[in-house]
């Protein structure tokens, strides 16, 4: 019988199954992708949130557990759990040297919005690379990988694992780390946690999934259905507002649209709702898709001046460009009147300062509602662009308790040999909001610790067999 039985191919599932079997243990990771799709939305990833107490290779000046603490409380309302917060913040610091080991190849940030050279580590040829390096590493130490086997079930008795299910097939372990990442590519459910709206709209039918289409969070609901302790609530996720050109699934990184803190944000009635110089980009982008998710019709315009034009990641689809406001107006079929007024009250409430977008600046409107409390200036200079974006889903935070042995919960009670990693209990650390980078710190941590509990259960369970 095999020892651990790793569910899930990406991030998480890797870190568990590297470490299981470097414990020792024999591995068999069961991924639901297909080979050339592996790795769910790890493959889209670029960095990972590290606390440092001073500089280090690719990270400039320090970013110190209290920072990073404050951060996470910032972003989440508190909506998190302090003792696995800090194991995650803590483990950050130390994870490095280990994923260079396995061949991840780390690199400084590029110059742009995301003021993350301090506290974000890059990774050479983004998340594909982490990924394919990972596989290599895990191949190499006798690692067993299955693709296209989604597991449909998994068999328990009173909180402890005995088999998984894939179809008719049965397949038995000592222990099990469950890390097939949240439910956001299953549309039925999205749709079912978002409900309707007071415009009788659905919401979720405009969201598109930034990620994989292989999370459609079967074992989630199982594991619900199982009586397994759950964490979070069903329409919290990571949310960003995306171009609304994108593919349905997998679109990725350049989907993203990052010159909403340099410009203004209409809806469709071309009024603004939200200040977009609350703060740095990396700490707001997450919060702009549930903004347009609450506008009529889940569609918000961007609209930005040749000011902007080099000072953000230029996306990967052009915008729409314009000589003048209305005829940028008419080309993104807004009402024009609605729009000049607008940008009209917008521009004669933008206060003279000094404009810098590495600070939080004193460029602000005065008499405005909402304000736009920093990088606020005339939106005058032509030429003019627009870009229509949806809710872009990034993943889901409802997942299952654990604690700081990754052990998944049943009554309260910790499973002896089933664990948890990643998306799959991400709620735990991030009830709400997000700090980019923050997603692989957690799977980072999590996946190692599961993996490190799943071998010890393992080898436990196996040395009491054999005696
Ligand atoms: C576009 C994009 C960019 C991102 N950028 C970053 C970033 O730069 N930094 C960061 O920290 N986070 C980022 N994230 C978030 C990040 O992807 C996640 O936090 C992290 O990768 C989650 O890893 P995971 O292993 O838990 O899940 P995933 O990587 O999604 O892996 C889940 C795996 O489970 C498999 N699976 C699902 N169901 C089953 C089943 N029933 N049976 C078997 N296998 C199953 C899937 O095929 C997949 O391989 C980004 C996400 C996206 C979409």
């Amino acid at each position: 019988m095999i020892d651990v039985l790793v569910i899930g191919g990406g991030n998480a599932a890797l870190c568990a199954a590297l470490m299981a079997r470097e414990a020792g243990a024999s591995v068999l990771m069961l991924e639901a992708a297909p080979s050339e799709w592996r790795g769910g939305n790890s493959m889209h990833v670029r960095n990972l949130r590290c606390m440092h107490d001073s500089p280090q290779d690719v990270l400039l000046d320090s970013y110190p557990e209290e920072e990073f603490w404050l951060d996470l409380l910032k972003v989440t309302g508190g909506a998190t759990d302090e003792q696995l917060a800090r194991l995650v913040i803590r483990a950050s610091s130390t994870c490095r040297d280990w994923m260079r080991k396995h061949g991840v190849h780390f690199q400084p940030s590029l110059a742009g919005t995301l003021h993350l050279s301090r506290t974000n580590a890059f990774f050479m040829g983004g998340g594909k690379a982490l990924l394919n390096a990972y596989y290599r590493s895990a191949e190499n130490l006798g690692v067993q990988v299955r693709y296209e086997t989604p597991v449909d079930a998994i068999e328990l008795d009173g909180g402890r694992f005995f088999a998984a299910r894939v179809g008719d097939e049965r397949i038995e372990a000592r222990a099990c780390v469950l890390a097939c990442g949240g439910f956001e590519s299953n549309r039925e459910w999205m749709r079912e946690a978002w409900g309707q709206n007071e415009r009788g709209e659905w919401p979720a039918d405009n969201f598109l999934i930034r990620g994989t289409r292989f999370n459609q969070g079967v074992l989630l609901k199982h594991m619900m259905d199982a009586g397994a302790d759950i964490i979070g609530e069903p329409s919290q996720s990571h949310c960003v507002a995306i171009d609304a050109r994108a593919p349905l699934y997998d679109g990725g990184i350049v989907t993203r649209v990052d010159c909403v803190s340099l410009g203004v944000m209409l809806n469709r009635d071309a009024q603004r709702f939200y200040d977009e110089g609350e703060d740095f980009w990396p700490k707001r982008y997450a919060i702009w898709g549930r903004l347009v998710a609450q506008q009529p019709g889940q569609i918000g315009y961007c609209i930005i001046d040749s000011k902007a034009v080099g000072r953000f990641m230029p996306p990967v689809f052009p915008g729409v460009r314009a000589d003048t406001l209305p005829e940028l107006a008419r080309a993104l079929g807004l009402d024009e009147a609605a729009f000049m007024k607008t940008l009209g009250d917008f521009n004669a409430a933008c206060r003279p300062g000094t404009f810098d977008h590495t600070v939080l600046d004193d460029c602000m409107t005065a008499g405005l509602a909402p304000a736009k409390t920093h990088w606020a200036r005339p939106i005058d200079t032509p030429p003019f662009y627009g870009y229509a974006l949806r809710p872009g889903i990034t993943f889901t935070y409802l997942g299952l308790k654990t604690n700081e042995h990754a052990a998944v919960h049943f009554n309260g009670v910790p499973s002896a040999n089933l664990f948890v990693a990643g998306e799959m209990m991400a709620g735990n650390v991030l009830g709400k909001g997000y700090t980019a980078g923050v997603g692989m710190s957690i799977g980072t941590a999590f996946g190692r610790i599961a993996g490190s509990s799943a071998a010890g259960a393992a080898l436990k369970e196996g040395a009491h067999a054999t005696a």
